[in-house]
């Protein structure tokens, strides 16, 4: 029979992943906690609706990218493939925002029928921040901080900032009939996914991959230029607190948001070990979209994070720099006690012994494979264990076993195998 694989862009973690992305979680989940955001978990699955509506039917990711079907109750869902239309439509839906502002973070799979390479995958997975109810220049800094201090305490360098401004809906209704005019006058110059843009969602054109597109760009007019006095004090503020906090940034005029519920601040955080899925994280301003998914108006902002993407700057970061953070967070996690045993009582007393420890907090490795002592040595020294402990059967009818270090400058000890918390003062003691 042919072997079953995944389906194609979603991946397996294995456990040596996992224990790094268990790492990053913590680390995440400590830094959230440290700035006094709460953890918001929603369902994968939700009304096609939320995101046509919540996105934009324009958008790639509502136009081509969403997974979509209907449901034995003939329902139209989809599985999120982002977080924000979610975590809005959920307070909403509980009336969160009546008990003030909202600071939530969430994480997990995300999913997007796209073309898979390295950096991108169809289920991928984000950490993702969203403010609801603030709207001053400050929340946007502090927000962006957010962002750019969790990649520093996990230890990432080679990081970008990018700021741009959107401005309100009218000025970008302006600088939009502004850049088609421009654009229209030299659409042969037009790659052809752009030229379809011209119509449909002409700002995106900003953001095309195109060479011979962004060079026609550099001449063109620039939303910074329409903004109204309003929207250039705002990202002069922003400017001027990520200035205070000493977070380096660049303004970057031709950065737009794939979605389209954004405005005035947008930001993206680009690492130069990505090639050209370089953006790590993305977010910015969204103040109409509460109202828009039916909610009493409310300015927002938030940002998202890929993991998948975070990874590989931390691997690559952990190569070059092996004593740096990141490198520490990808180490490998032993046990604190290896426990060799073999022969019919002694395996049961190991058994016993083992899930006494446990349950009292130590971590310990039962070798099950029945193999020979010396066999088993080995495997205790390649495990990283600080301890080992061997129960044959004569220690079995001894009543005694003997604690050797491995790792660790330590005496040899002698405790009551009966005694499980004796075991457990010797590890403790000599951490
Ligand atoms: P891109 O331009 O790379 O497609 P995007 O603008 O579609 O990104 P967002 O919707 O802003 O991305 O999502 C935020 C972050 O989530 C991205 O910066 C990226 O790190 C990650 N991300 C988005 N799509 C994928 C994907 N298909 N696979 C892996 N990570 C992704
Ligand atoms: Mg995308």
């Amino acid at each position: 029979m042919s072997q079953l694989q995944s389906l194609r862009g979603m991946v397996d973690l294995l456990p040596v992943q996992t224990r790094r992305w268990q790492a990053v979680e913590a680390v995440a989940r400590a830094h959230f906690r440290r700035s006094g955001i709460e953890e918001i978990r929603t369902p994968l699955l939700e009304v096609t609706d939320l995101f046509a509506r919540g996105i934009g039917e324009a958008t790639d990711v509502v136009g081509k990218e969403m997974y979509s079907f209907q449901d034995r109750g003939d329902r139209f869902c989809t599985l999120r493939p982002e977080g924000t239309a979610s975590v809005v439509r959920s307070v909403v839906q509980h009336g969160l925002l009546s008990q003030g502002t909202q600071k939530l973070w969430y994480g997990g799979p995300m999913f997007r029928y796209e073309r898979p390479q390295a950096g991108r995958q169809r289920q991928f997975h984000q950490i993702g921040v969203e403010w609801l109810g603030v709207s001053s220049a400050r929340s946007d800094a502090e927000v962006i901080a957010l962002a750019w201090d969790l990649l520093e305490v996990l230890g990432v360098s080679g990081l970008e900032l990018q700021i741009n401004s959107l401005g309100t809906s009218e000025d970008r209704q302006r600088y939009r009939s502004e850049l088609v005019d421009w654009l229209a006058a030299r659409s042969d110059q037009l790659d052809p996914d752009s030229k379809q843009r011209l119509s449909s969602n002409p700002l995106r054109i900003l953001d095309s991959k195109n060479p011979q597109t962004q060079k026609l760009l550099a001449e063109a007019p620039t939303l910074l230029g329409a903004l109204s006095e309003e929207s250039t004090q705002h990202l002069q503020l922003v400017q001027s607190y990520l200035a205070d906090m000493d977070i380096p940034f660049r303004v970057n005029t031709r950065l737009v948001r794939g979605l389209d519920y954004y405005c005035h601040t947008a930001f993206e955080i680009t690492s130069d070990q990505l090639g050209a899925q370089a953006t790590v994280c993305g977010g910015g301003r969204y103040d109409g979209l509460v109202q828009q998914l039916g909610g009493p108006p409310t300015p927002a902002i938030g940002w998202a994070l890929g993991m998948e993407r975070l990874m590989l700057v931390l691997e690559a970061e952990a190569s070059a720099n092996p004593d740096g953070a990141a490198a520490s967070l990808t180490a490998t996690c032993a046990p604190d006690l290896y426990l060799v045993n073999r022969g019919e009582q002694a395996e049961a007393a190991a058994l016993v012994l083992a899930r006494q420890l446990r349950t009292a907090g130590v971590s310990v490795e039962l070798d099950g494979s029945g193999a020979g002592f010396g066999k088993q040595f080995k495997r205790a020294d390649r495990s990283g264990a600080r301890w080992t402990a061997v129960i044959g059967d004569e220690e079995v009818e001894a009543g005694q076993i003997r604690l050797k270090p491995l790792l660790i400058q330590a005496e040899e000890q002698q405790v009551d195998l009966k005694d499980p918390s004796s075991v457990v003062a010797v590890l403790q003691t000599n951490t």
